[in-house]
This record gives structure tokens, sequence and C-alpha cells, in this order.
């Protein structure tokens, strides 16, 4: 609890893609570290009222919250680096801002005055910044301006930014990051680009208060200097961000630079302890020292760009840290795969998982790579869209239903074993209208996942407006394909095992949201155990 909340504002200059979102989680790391409670914002400056509706390839994963938020995925970053749930305050988008200042203008709340920008979008800005800060949850909130400066769309949170820096005077600092390239035909870092994005904000009347170069090479003292001359700011306020081999080595980087005792220092907090970062180091110890390798596929249809599936791959990671084993994906484009390529395709993994999804494209591969997993007794992991293959795929090749489908892709189809939700059949919105968040599941003793949690009751994040057809459940459990995780008040099937298979688990809800450093997923700990032991048997 605290009285006076700080608020620390990451911007972004000369480029996007410079990690705005890991220097922001591991700066919260290690002030968390330091006692301090610390969350993260993201503000993201583009239309939409949500990532929900925006296509893999366009941001890469919709992540989503406990509470159903449909968030951009550095949100997942969060999570991950801090251990402690995100929520809807936690991102938000241009679109949201102006929804709610127009359902304002229209409720008469602006009392006939004109509706501009200047204040009354910058406004809600404010208030959304002060929503986590004024919870009394936190000491310090981090709040990350998506896209880079300069853009048009950010103008308005670089005012509200600037309001802010003048309002709250000692509570309130800027962390600006940048680029140093490096020239090689020059043989030299460049720091041009870098004063030029500085006076950019300038013009816009924020001075940051630290600049965080992202550079490939080392930042000499000469450069330091030169950059805080040109800059207006402090020796020690220029902090060295070199590309690193993980993301998780960046809070180490980062304490390194003392970017942590800087922003202390600077909202006259004291620097109470030293760091506890002993877990984390464990964590990265174990991680770039694995016992073993091996090579699962991930199968799905967004393949060629990894964001995607970017909560998949950081708990197959987490997981593998848990295994002490290197885990190699390889990613396989689910429209690849037929049953001529199968074989080849998939022969020699160890663990297949089938990604989430929407619509029909690449489902046949999917479909396949279910059967693959199936009669050759790999350990195969389901998730959401992968688990409802994996009923489809049982329905047709075992149950003899050869026309069984989804009707999200076979509308009239004879055998509709995954039929859409009865609450969804009248909604005609897109946005934000999912089964989304959090809901519980009870399970089955003496199930894999019963194993995996050592507990009977759960919790996870869901995304799906289809569910398995409880119409065909006896004739799946009669047959081997086992309900082992229900939803205890609706009845709803969350996960699906058979019996005669070492491992092979399919649920409709999304563990990758809540797998984190200090606590990998547990299902994903268990599914690559499986595959483990799979590749030292074969
Ligand atoms: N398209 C499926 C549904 O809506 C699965 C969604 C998903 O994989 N997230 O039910």
């Amino acid at each position: 609890m605290s009285n006076s909340t700080k608020y620390v504002f990451v911007t972004g200059g000369v480029t996007s893609s410079l990690g705005k979102g890991i220097i922001s989680a591991s700066l919260a790391k290690l002030l968390q570290a330091r006692g301090y409670s610390t969350t993260i914002q993201k503000l993201d400056p583009y239309i939409n009222i949500d990532p929900g509706t925006l296509n893999p390839y366009e941001h890469g994963e919709c992540f989503v919250t406990d509470d159903g938020a449909e968030t951009d995925l550095d949100l997942g970053h969060y999570e991950r680096f801090l251990n402690v749930p995100t929520s809807q305050a936690n991102n938000v988008t241009t679109g949201r801002i102006y929804q709610s200042v127009i359902d304002k203008e229209r409720r008469g709340e602006f009392l006939g005055k004109t509706v501009q920008v200047i204040p009354h979008i910058t406004d809600e800005i404010k208030e959304r910044i002060q929503i986590l800060g004024k919870s009394g949850d936190y000491d310090i909130v981090i709040t990350e301006i998506g896209g880079t400066v300069g853009d048009i769309e950010s103008l308005p949170y670089v005012e509200a930014v600037r309001q802010m820096k003048w309002e709250f005077e000692n509570d309130c600092l800027v962390i600006h990051l940048t680029l140093v390239p490096y020239l090689a035909a020059a043989g030299e870092l460049k720091t041009k680009p870098t004063q030029h994005s500085v006076k950019q904000l300038l013009e816009l009347g924020v001075q940051p208060d630290i600049l965080c170069c992202r550079t490939e090479h080392e930042l000499d003292l000469t450069l330091r200097r030169k950059i805080a001359k040109f800059c207006n700011v402090n020796m020690n306020a220029v902090i060295e961000s070199r590309d690193a081999d993980s993301i998780y080595d960046v809070p180490l980087l980062m304490q390194t630079e003392e970017l942590d005792k800087v922003v202390l220092e600077k909202l006259n907090l004291p620097t109470r302890s030293i760091p506890n970062l002993d877990n984390w180091k464990d964590f990265l110890l174990r991680l770039k020292n694995p016992e073993s390798e091996i090579n699962i596929g991930l199968v799905g249809k967004y393949v060629e760009l990894k964001d995607s599936y970017k909560s998949i791959s950081e708990s197959i990671i987490h997981a593998g840290v848990a295994n002490n084993v290197k885990v190699n994906v390889k990613w396989i484009h689910s429209e690849k795969i037929t049953p001529a390529n199968v074989q080849e395709e998939l022969e020699g993994l160890c663990g297949l998982l089938v990604a989430p999804g929407f619509g029909s494209r690449g489902i046949s591969g999917k479909i396949e790579t279910v059967k693959y997993a199936r009669e050759n007794k790999v350990p195969f992991f389901g998730i959401c869209l992968g688990m409802q293959c994996a009923v489809i795929e049982y329905a047709r090749n075992v149950l003899g239903k050869v026309e069984a489908h989804t009707t999200e892709i076979s509308e009239n189809c004879k055998y509709p074993v995954i039929d859409m939700m009865s609450e969804q059949k009248n909604i005609s919105n897109l946005g934000g209208t999912m089964r989304l968040g959090a809901y519980k599941c009870q399970l089955m003793p003496n199930s894999n996942i019963y194993r995996a949690y050592n507990n009977d009751k759960i919790s996870e994040r869901h995304r799906h407006r289809y569910e398995f057809n409880n119409s065909y459940l006896e004739e799946f459990e009669a047959s081997g394909m086992k309900a082992t995780g229900k939803n205890p008040e609706t009845g709803l099937v969350e996960v699906v095992e058979i019996e005669d298979h070492p491992w092979f688990v399919g649920v409709q809800f999304h563990p990758e949201y809540k797998s984190t450093v200090a606590v990998p997923h547990p299902l994903f700990v268990a599914f690559i155990a499986a595959s483990l032991k799979t590749s030292n048997s074969n």
C-alpha cells in the first residue's frame, strides 16, 4: 500500500521493436525484487478497442487476462517476469479512450463544451494511467507507451505524459528507449539518431530523465558522456541495453547498469535492499546448462510469425528449464501436412503440440497431426482449437463418424462433435464476445491432467466460441476418450484424454497464459516430461 504512487513512463524512439516491453518488465522485476509493489501498463495508440479482433499477423498473439481482457502480448511478458496477474486496466488503446470520451459526450457529461483532443482525450488518458495507481495496490506503475515518438498516433499520449510530469513533479519520470546503431563502414556506434529522437520529445515538451540505448556493442564512457551532454541527462542515466541471448538475461543486464537504482534515486525512493534475484538466476543457470535436448513439433497456421504463439513458446522454455532439458521446437505449418507426408514431417519428434486458432485454413493438417500422435503414441498436447481437432479426429477415425466436424467450419455437418456454445448463438459482434477469462475446472482423479496439477480444482483462462458437444460424450467415453476436466457449474467439457496412450491431453482453455518464470505451468511441465520420457525410450 502506498499513499503516493510513482509513475514511470517508457517511450520509444528511432525505430519500433526496440524491446520496450522487455525493458519495462525487467525494470519492474528489479523494483519488485527490492520490495516495491510494481505493475506495468501498456498504452496502445491504435484505434481498435482491443487486439481481440486483430489478425495475429498484425500484432502477434492476443494475450488474455483473468478478468477476460483481450490484450497486447506485452502483458504476457509482464506476467511472466513478475508472476503477478494483470487485468483490463493494464492495457488501454486509443479506441477505448475515444469510445469512453464519446460515450461521456452522448451522456451530456461535458456540459455543452466542445470535446477536443486536449483536454478531453488527454484527460481520459491520464485517468486511465492513474486507475492502477489509485487502486492503492502499487508503489510504482510503469506505463509503456506503444509506438514510436513522432508518430501522429502517439501525440496525445506524449502530451498526457508531459502534463503528468508537470503535475506530479517528483513522482514521475520518463525513460526513453533509443537505438545507437553500429555503422560497419565507419566502424563506429552513432549517437545522432538518439539526439534527434530526444529533440523530438523535447519539441513535445518532454525531457527524458533516463535514456536506455539499444546497442550491439559496448557503449563506452566517451559515448555515454556525449549522449548525456547532448540530451540533458546525467551520465549515470545513460543506460546501455545490449542485445542479449535470452529475454530473461535483461533484468540482470539492467541491474549491472543500475537502471533500478537510478530510477529510485530520481523518484526519491530509498533503494532499500539489493534486489534478491536468486530464483531468477537459478532459472537462468538451468536455462543455459541443460542436461539434454529434445525435439518437439508445434503445429499451427501462423508459424512464420513466432510472436503469434509467444506465450506457448515461452511456456515451453519454462517447462524445459523445470525438466533441465533444452527443448528445440520445430515450427510446422499445418497447411503443409497431408496424409502423404505426415510421417516424414513428424517422425522423430518426441512431443506434438497442436496450437489454438480460428477458421478452416490448415485444419486438416492439424487433424492429421493428432492422428499421427494418437496412433504412434507420441505425447500430444492440444490447446483450444488443438483440443477440438483431437475430438474431431477421434470421432472420425475411432468412432467411425467420417463426417464429424466443428460447426465453426462445417455448419451443417452430420456429426457436430464441436458446436457453438449456446450463449454464443445470438451474438453478432465479434469484439470481446467470446467466452473469455478465467473459469473454474474440476479434474478427474487418475488422469494425466490431475497428476500434472496434483489438484482437482483449477482455474484457467479461455478464449473461444465453440465447445465439445455433450450429446456425444457417452459414446466418446465408452470408447476411450474421457472428459477428465469439466466446468463444475455448466458441465462444459474442458479437458479430454485418451486412456490407452502415454500422454494425450487436449484442453479447451489456454494454459500458456499462466506460465511464469517463477511458476512454470504444470501442464507444460508434464508435457515436456512425457516428451523427454519418449525421447529416452527411443
Ligand atoms: N476457433 C475455436 C473456437 O472459437 C478455438 C479458439 C481458440 O483456439 N482460441 O472455439
